[in-house]
């Protein structure tokens, strides 16, 4: 089936230092089957944060169709989470409670919970820091709980904006391989934003690469990866 679908999508922002409205997306067109890794690669300001808040249910989008598994999206959903590049912790919780937070919108509590939890603590290599606050972690730190939850609700449709940026290249590449290793084992569809191009060969199915143009038409360029 297809999990992703965008049609001519635009986004504007209105900018309060110009007083000016900045076209972040214009006629966006992208379709991602379900199952599906996709990396997406462009440079810095061409939107790649704006298309995964959109694609997340995040931000509203002002022009042109989104649908999440063939249905219109008009926000967030439970079949969807995301990793953020700036983390986007709850600075009043602590890493247990923040990484519980998406499990308990999801209304899952109780033994399974903390399972859940303590399992994708030991995964990104948390253990030990159930107690601490954001403000006390390192940003590699911070990008672990934010990882760890997004992986806890076991999202269909994974976002993840540059989710391994901040970490040590070890760390980097035991995450990775979990990565596929959880991907390949239930059919997920993933939207991977990066700036390593190795890492999205590594990991992609597809490589789309997103480039501003004049007149702000952004140019979605598919490169189809053989799987070994
Ligand atoms: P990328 O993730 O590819 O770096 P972004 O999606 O963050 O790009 O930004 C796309 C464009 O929209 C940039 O020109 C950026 O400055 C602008 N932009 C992003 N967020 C806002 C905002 N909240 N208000 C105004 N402009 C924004
Ligand atoms: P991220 O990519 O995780 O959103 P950024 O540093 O790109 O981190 O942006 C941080 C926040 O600032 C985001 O919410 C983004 O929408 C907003 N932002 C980005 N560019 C602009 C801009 N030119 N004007 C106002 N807000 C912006």
């Amino acid at each position: 089936g297809t999990a992703i679908e965008l049609r001519g999508v635009g986004k504007l922002y209105h900018d309060e230092t110009s007083g000016r409205q900045v076209h972040a997306l214009s006629e966006v067109d992208l379709t991602v089957r379900t199952g599906e890794f996709v990396s997406l690669i462009g440079p810095s300001g061409c939107g790649k944060t704006t298309l995964l808040k959109i694609l997340d249910g995040l931000l509203p989008h002002d022009q042109g169709e989104v649908l999440i598994n063939g249905a219109r999206s008009t926000g967030p959903g439970p079949e969807r989470a995301m990793v953020f590049q700036s983390f986007a912790l709850l600075p009043w919780l602590n890493v247990y409670d923040n990484i519980a937070f998406g499990l308990r919108i999801r209304g899952v509590t109780g033994k399974q919970a903390e399972a859940t939890v303590r399992h994708y603590m030991d995964m990104v290599g948390l253990r030990g820091f159930a107690d601490s606050y954001p403000a006390q972690l390192s940003g590699g730190m911070q990008q672990r709980v934010g990882i760890a939850r997004a992986l806890a609700v076991n999202p269909a449709i994974l976002l993840m904006d540059e989710p391994f940026g901040s970490l040590d290249a070890q760390t980097r590449n035991l995450l990775q391989v979990d990565l596929e290793r959880i991907y390949e084992a239930d059919n997920k569809t993933v939207v991977f934003v990066t700036h390593a191009m190795d890492e999205a060969v590594f990991l992609s199915d597809r490589i789309v690469i997103m480039s501003p143009r004049p007149g702000r038409i952004h140019e979605l360029i598919d490169v189809d990866l053989p799987r070994p």
